[in-house]
């Protein structure tokens, strides 16, 4: 099963994206999460990409698309894969089309992630992150059982430099300039489906994003 998660920041993408993985047995392809490898461990790309990160700005396509190329050939997206953060424009959407063509793959389904605005804010800012294992907390919503610690593993858990409030603003900006076009683009494929997740629990807005894909 091939699949895109759309949906701005704070729409929990990852989070509902860490529990399909187990569901369909693919893994979950987030472009944010390799840049962040990259920036911690200090590579070219990484070098790159840092600034556009902490200013909320989007990296450019040409940065991103090789890289999405190269990881969806890799063993384990043999069964499908869950993308994640990727496309984020137009540009994006039309050389992953390109990318699908070439290697004779299909897109199974789009799910828009809806949440309202002040709801977003609320998740970005209470949201934190293992330094060690990556796992998603979120102070309001769904928090560590000690504080400051990772569930999982105990790893410290920080607040992202693009999650303090003078850069979410920037970022929703740019997810409705440059991103929110998708929704058009992947309905007129036909293969679009609105799941709203404004309330509900993750359990509940996971089961209806699994009844849509397994249609
Ligand atoms: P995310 O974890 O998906 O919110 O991504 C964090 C940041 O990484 C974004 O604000 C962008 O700066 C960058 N980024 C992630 N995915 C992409 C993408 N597909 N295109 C451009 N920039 C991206």
């Amino acid at each position: 099963m091939i699949a895109i998660l759309l949906g701005p920041p704070g729409a929990g993408k990852g989070t509902y994206s860490a529990k399909l993985v187990n569901t369909f047995r693919i893994p979950q392809i987030s472009t944010g999460d390799i840049l962040r490898a990259n920036v911690k461990e200090g590579t070219e790309l990484g070098k790159k990409a840092k600034d556009y990160m902490d200013k909320g700005l989007l990296v450019p396509d040409e940065l991103i698309v090789d890289l999405v190329e190269d990881r969806i050939k890799a063993d384990d997206c043999k069964n499908g894969f869950l993308l994640d953060g990727f496309p984020r424009t137009v540009e994006q959407a039309d050389a992953l089309g390109g990318i699908f063509k070439k290697n004779k793959l299909s897109l199974d389904g789009v799910i828009n992630i809806i949440v309202d605005r002040d709801v977003l804010f609320k998740r970005l800012t209470g949201r934190r992150m293992c330094k060690a294992c990556g796992g998603n907390y979120n102070i309001y919503t769904l928090p560590p059982k000690a504080d400051g610690k990772c569930d999982r593993c105990g790893g410290e858990l920080y607040q992202r430099n693009d999650d303090k409030p003078e850069t979410i603003e920037n970022r929703l900006n740019v997810y409705e300039k440059q991103t929110a076009p998708l929704i058009a683009y992947y309905k007129k494929q036909g293969n679009l489906t609105d799941i709203t997740a404004s309330e509900g629990s993750i359990d509940d807005i996971v089961r209806n994003i699994t009844a849509v894909l397994k249609k």
